[in-house]
């Protein structure tokens, strides 16, 4: 089907549901009714991989359970075929996990669920604080066992590693079955996926891949790919910045399906998690599965890369964390900006950026002269940015 024609029948699609009242049924009666025979053929996912050795299948897009709202999307999403989720203890401030637990109770060996935890490396951290805190992802899954239990957002794997409090946790949780397979989320893939490949720890490995940052680490995916280890693609949408970028509205083709496409054209990628927090988000996600990057797609990826370029923090660039004289976190207080102000996740990036520590924040840069903006490749004016993301972050 060309991408008109799908957009099209997304439109029809979607339009039946509002006339059937589908959508608001669901709401209100709390359950997915069983799909109709056009729907459960029309919208579904069409692609399955191996994630990884794990012997796991998963589609290949999937679910980001970050800012949701509504469980019985995820069911919805489950009924269109996707059998992936992904959320974390930290999520909608401790509520994300209880969100997947509800939304897939009774489908629980049907679908595979990963869930993470943070750690301060810099603290010391004890084996019966980790069992206790996966004990009690848990209860709030619903759930006898995590498929996939990941370490949180870290930057180089070699503390998690060498710590054997946390190792020594792992271990017990995954001989008594309540973990199946372990691993780790990353904004800094160029190092931590090189330490992936030497350890056994690593089994599947969430990482930032889209078309404005991780070309260069497409090699280390090869590797993963070729030593068995998952791979699985986040913030795939390069910011999220399509509503701001004007030229990308009213287009046939829709962004964020060919965002999708673009990632799942790299075939050592088992599958993306862009965030499913709406039915319409379903639809429309769920109908890039299967499809190849077509030409139309590039058109549109190139006009977003254009009117992005010197707007995007490449997280995962960090060129310009060696020049600035105060240690600030450019790219991590530029990530929270980006939750706040694209993905909407205003209270949870708030959160996040009070826990910093107060020494990485932009507090010295009102009177520094921006050694930090000569050092970005891309001409971000990082330092205005910066004291912007500030006031948003601390209102
Ligand atoms: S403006 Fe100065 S203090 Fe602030 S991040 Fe840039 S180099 Fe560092
Ligand atoms: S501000 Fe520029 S140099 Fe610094 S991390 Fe972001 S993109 Fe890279």
């Amino acid at each position: 089907m060309s991408s008109i024609k799908r957009r099209s029948f997304i439109s029809t699609f979607a339009s039946s549901l509002v006339g059937l009242g589908l959508a608001n049924n669901l709401k209100a009666e709390g359950k997915i009714p069983a799909p109709s025979q056009s729907q459960s053929t029309a919208l579904k996912i069409k692609k399955y991989n191996d994630l990884g050795k794990t012997g796991l299948k998963v589609p290949d897009v999937s679910c980001g359970a970050i800012s949701l709202f509504e469980p019985n999307v995820l069911r919805y999403a489950y009924e269109c075929g996707v059998t992936y989720f992904d959320t974390a203890e930290s999520y909608l401030r401790m509520k994300g996990e209880a969100y997947v637990g509800q939304g897939l109770k009774g489908i629980r060996d049907k679908v595979v669920i990963t869930t993470k935890h943070g750690y301060n490396f810099r603290q010391k951290i004890d084996k019966a604080s980790i069992l206790e805190r996966v004990e009690a992802s848990l209860k709030r899954l619903q759930s006898d066992y995590i498929d996939v239990c990941m370490i949180h957002s870290i930057d180089d794997l070699s503390p998690a590693l060498n710590n054997q409090e946390v190792m020594s946790a792992y271990d017990q949780l995954k001989k008594e079955g309540k973990i199946r397979f372990t691993g780790f989320s990353t904004h800094n893939a160029k190092l931590t996926l090189k330490q992936a490949l030497e350890t056994d720890f690593a089994q599947v490995v969430l990482f930032m891949y889209n078309h404005m940052e991780g070309q260069g680490i497409e090699p280390l995916i090869k590797a993963l790919r070729e030593k068995g280890i998952g791979t699985v693609a986040m913030k795939i949408f390069a910011g999220g910045m399509q509503g701001h970028l004007k030229s990308l509205v009213g287009k046939d083709v829709s962004y964020p399906q060919a965002a999708i496409r673009w990632v799942m054209s790299n075939s050592d990628i088992d599958t993306c998690i862009p965030t499913l927090s709406s039915y319409s988000h379903v639809e429309e996600y769920v109908a890039a599965s299967g499809q190849g990057l077509n030409r139309a797609d590039l058109k549109l990826i190139a006009s977003y890369q254009q009117q992005a370029d010197n707007l995007y923090c490449r997280v995962s660039c960090r060129e310009c964390l060696s020049s600035c004289p105060n240690n600030v976190a450019v790219n991590d207080v530029l990530r929270y900006a980006m939750y706040f102000e694209n993905f909407r996740r205003e209270k949870e990036a708030i959160g996040y950026y009070d826990e910093m520590e107060p020494e990485r924040k932009p507090l010295g840069c009102a009177d520094c002269p921006a050694y930090c903006e000569k050092a970005c490749p891309y001409g971000l004016e990082v330092r205005n940015r910066l004291l912007h993301s500030h006031e948003i972050l601390t209102a």
